[in-house]
C-alpha cells in the first residue's frame, strides 16, 4: 500500500467527526446538514492534500475538526461587504457605482420591510401602476412627455430596440459601436433584440449623408450612442444631434439616444451631455443609467415621446425587466432631491464638489494620524497633487484635481501592501487603493468622512 493509500484509510468518517465536541456544539447552533457539509468538504480537501503530499499530520482529528470549523465560519460571513474606496474613482463599477444618500437608503429600508403603495392607488382603492411613483418626477425634471424605469440601462437599450426595431434595421455610426465592459456591446445587444445593425460612416467620421443613404423601407430607428469610455480625437466628426433629429423628422423615423451616464445637472468642470438637452434638441427617446452620474440606484431610465414610451411599456418583456419597490423608493427619493435642489444629499455630486484644499487638509490629517500611530521609522508618507476619476462610463480623460496620500514601506512592497489592505478581515474594513510609482496612493475624495476612523484602523493594521 502506498503512503497515500494508507493515510486515506485512516481518515475518520463524517459521523465520527460530527461526534467530536466542537462540531457537536456547532450542530446545536446550526443546521446539522450544514455542519455535515462542512465536514465532508474538510475531508475532501484533505484527500486532495494527501494525494499531493502524503503527510501523517493531515489526518489528525483536531486538524480536520478545525478545518470544518473554518469552513462554517467562512459560510457565515457575508460575501457582499462594505469596503473603503480610496481609489478616487467616483463611479467605480466593481465597487457598486454610486453610493446612495442616507435618506434614499432610509426609504429603501422602509419600503423593504412594510407593505407599500407599489401598485396601489389609494384614492381609487384599486390597482395602480408601479411607474407612477417616478414617472411624474422624471417628466418634470427632464421635460419629457413620458418616462419609465427598468433594471439598468443595458435593459433599457435592449427593450427600446426590441420594441421599436425588432425585425427591422437600426442605423448607427461605426464610431459608436462601443463596448462598455463585461460584454455589453452595442452590436450584441442589437442582435439579441432582433434588430439588424446598419453601420454607417467610418470609425472616426460619419456624415449626415451616410445616415441618409442607409435609410430604406426596413429602417425603424436612428440610434445615437454616447462614447462613454473612449474618445476619438484628431480627424473626427459626426452630425450634430439637431441634424439627426431633422433627418428623423424628414423621414418619419424616431431618433433614440443611449446617453450612458445621463447627467441631470451639469457636473462642475465636466463635459457630460445632459438628458434635458437631448430631449430639448428633439430626440424622440433617451435612456441612461440610474447609478452613474445621477447618483441613484441601479436602474435604466427611458424618457421621451409618450407614444413611444407607451409602446415600450406594453412590450411583454417590460415585465421581465422592471424594477422592484426598493429601487423605486431609492430612485424616487434621489429624483426628489434634484427637484427640490437638495443636491448635497446625493453623495456622488457631493464628492465631485469637494474642493482640493479640503482634500489636501484631510490627506495631511491622515498622514499626521498615521505618523502618530506608527512613528516614521517604518513608512514614508507624502501628500502630493493628483487626479480623481469620475468613471462609470462618463466621458473619459475627465478628471478632478485632488491631493493623494502616498505611502512607501521600508519592509513591504506596494503590491504586498495593496493586497493586505484589500484582504483585511472583519471587523476591519478592506481598503481599495491604487499603486503609483511603486507606492500606495490614496485619494480621500471617495472616502466618506464617517469612514476616516475605519480607514486609519485598517491602514495601521496593514502597515504595522
Ligand atoms: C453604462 C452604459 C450602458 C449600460 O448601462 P448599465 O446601467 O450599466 O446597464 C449602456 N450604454 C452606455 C453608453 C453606457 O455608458
Amino acid at each position: 500500500m502506498s503512503p497515500a493509500e494508507s493515510l486515506l484509510r485512516q481518515l475518520p468518517s463524517v459521523d465520527e467527526l460530527l461526534g467530536r465536541p466542537v462540531l457537536a456544539a456547532r450542530c446545536r447552533e446550526l443546521p446539522r446538514a450544514l455542519v455535515a457539509d462542512a465536514v465532508r468538504e474538510a475531508l475532501q480537501v484533505t484527500r486532495a492534500a494527501i494525494e499531493r503530499d502524503p503527510r501523517p499530520e493531515l489526518v489528525a482529528l483536531e486538524r480536520l475538526e478545525q478545518l470544518a470549523v473554518e469552513m462554517l465560519e467562512r459560510w457565515q460571513q457575508p460575501s457582499l461587504r462594505p469596503v473603503i474606496n480610496a481609489t478616487g474613482v467616483l463611479l467605480h463599477t466593481n465597487l457598486g457605482r454610486a453610493p446612495l444618500g442616507r435618506e434614499a437608503a432610509r426609504r429603501v429600508a422602509e419600503a423593504a420591510v412594510t407593505y407599500t403603495t407599489l401598485e396601489y392607488d389609494l384614492e381609487q382603492g384599486r390597482r395602480g401602476r408601479r411607474d407612477q411613483h417616478v414617472a411624474g418626477l422624471l417628466g418634470r425634471l427632464l421635460g419629457a412627455e413620458a418616462a419609465l424605469v427598468v433594471n439598468n440601462n443595458a435593459a433599457a437599450v435592449f427593450l427600446v430596440l426590441h420594441t421599436l426595431a425588432r425585425d427591422g434595421e437600426v442605423v448607427v455610426s461605426r464610431g459608436e459601436l462601443i463596448e462598455i465592459g463585461e460584454g455589453f456591446r452595442i452590436p450584441d445587444i442589437m442582435q439579441a433584440s432582433g434588430a439588424r445593425l446598419r453601420e454607417v460612416g467610418t470609425t472616426n467620421r460619419t456624415r449626415l449623408a451616410d445616415y441618409e443613404q442607409a435609410i430604406g423601407p426596413a429602417t425603424r430607428l436612428l440610434l445615437r450612442v454616447h462614447h462613454s469610455n473612449f474618445r476619438i480625437v484628431g480627424f473626427t466628426g459626426r452630425p450634430e444631434l439637431e441634424e439627426l433629429v431633422e433627418l428623423g423628422r424628414r423621414t418619419g423615423l424616431p431618433v433614440y439616444e443611449d446617453l450612458g451616464s445621463g447627467a441631470l445637472v451639469a457636473p462642475a468642470g465636466l463635459e457630460e451631455p445632459l438628458a434635458t438637452a437631448s430631449l430639448r434638441a428633439g430626440v424622440s427617446l433617451v435612456s441612461f443609467s440610474g447609478d452613474k452620474l445621477l447618483g441613484g440606484p441601479q436602474a435604466g431610465i427611458v424618457a421621451g415621446r409618450s407614444d413611444l414610451v407607451q409602446r415600450v411599456r406594453r412590450n411583454p418583456l417590460y415585465r421581465a425587466l422592471r424594477v422592484d419597490k426598493m429601487t423605486i423608493a431609492a430612485l424616487e427619493e434621489t429624483l426628489r432631491d434634484y427637484l427640490l435642489g437638495r443636491l448635497d444629499r446625493i453623495p456622488v455630486l457631493q464628492m465631485m464638489h469637494i474642493a482640493p484644499d479640503v482634500l489636501r487638509a484631510r490627506a495631511e490629517a491622515l498622514v499626521a494620524a498615521l505618523e502618530a500611530r506608527l512613528g516614521s521609522g517604518l513608512c514614508a508618507f507624502a501628500v502630493v497633487p493628483g487626479q480623481s476619476v469620475v468613471g462609470g462610463g462618463s466621458t473619459p480623460a475627465q478628471t478632478l484635481p485632488t491631493w493623494v496620500v502616498r505611502i512607501r514601506s521600508r519592509r513591504d512592497s506596494a503590491v504586498v501592501l495593496e493586497r493586505r489592505l484589500r484582504t483585511l478581515a472583519p471587523p476591519l474594513l478592506p481598503v481599495i487603493v491604487r499603486i503609483e510609482d511603486e507606492q500606495l496612493a490614496l485619494d480621500l475624495r471617495t472616502v466618506f468622512v464617517d469612514q476616516q476612523e475605519a480607514l486609519l484602523a485598517s491602514l495601521v493594521a496593514a502597515l504595522q
